[in-house]
């Protein structure tokens, strides 16, 4: 769960972005360029926030084992290693209490991001051996100038979430995915490859080679940048 809304401000340096979408198009959470508290004050997500749920449906991964863990990977290990909090806390994510299948339709429409736990997502991500985001109910940002999305879904596998307390594998396709939600891409070529938790070792057929499970400083600063984008 977040902290205070303006708690921590991250020291981010000057460095090599990493690739965002840009142009008309940006697959982004359409709240990512504000933040705000509850309308009657307190603690909790505000509407520009970024509330999320997580559901599971294998029944060799809970929810009760997985939820936790996608929780403390966004929101509560060191503050320079999680995504909460970046963009000055424009990036504000909130766990939502049930699982996404166990709110009503009404509520479930309330929130923005749905972490979702299969075995496969081969008919969603385009073959068996991929996760993926998936950008839905496109919003039309005038202000801005660009098109960004109401609700954006991750769908991983349980597998690539296997051995929770060995090794940080599971962690590193969380945020890499949680990437794709604020806005990053996936690389091109091997020439995009770059210490990014969206351009490691899962790309290593490109030959992208570190090794990162956490975003770094080249992705705090492209999803400030994200978030400042008005065009
Ligand atoms: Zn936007
Ligand atoms: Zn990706």
């Amino acid at each position: 769960m977040a902290t205070a809304a303006f708690a921590g401000v991250r020291f981010v340096p000057t460095a090599h972005a990493s690739y965002s979408h840009n142009g008309w198009d940006q697959k982004h959470i359409a709240t990512i360029h504000d933040n705000n508290g509850p309308a009657g004050g307190g603690s909790g997500p505000g509407t520009y926030d970024e509330e999320y749920c997580v559901m599971s449906e294998t029944s060799a991964m809970p929810v009760s084992t997985i939820g936790p863990f996608i929780q403390q990977t966004l929101t509560q290990l060191s503050f320079d290693i999680v995504w909460d909090g970046s963009a000055d806390w424009r990036v504000d994510l909130w766990r939502a209490p049930k699982a996404c299948n166990e709110y009503s339709t009404a509520d479930r429409n309330n929130i923005e991001i749905e972490y979702r736990i299969r075995e496969t997502w081969a008919s969603v991500c385009g073959g068996d051996i991929y996760a993926c985001v998936t950008s839905v109910s496109p919003i039309t940002d005038a202000t801005r100038a660009h098109q960004h999305y109401k609700y954006m879904n991750v769908h991983l596998k349980r597998e690539q979430l296997a051995a929770l307390a060995t090794t940080h594998r599971a962690r590193k396709f969380i945020n890499h995915e949680t990437g794709h939600v604020l806005g990053l891409r996936d690389p091109v070529s091997g020439a995009e490859c770059m210490y990014s938790v969206m351009t490691n070792d899962l790309y290593a057929h490109l030959g992208c080679t570190a090794t990162v499970w956490h975003p770094t400083t080249s992705d705090f600063v492209s999803v400030r940048s994200i978030a400042n984008r008005a065009n």
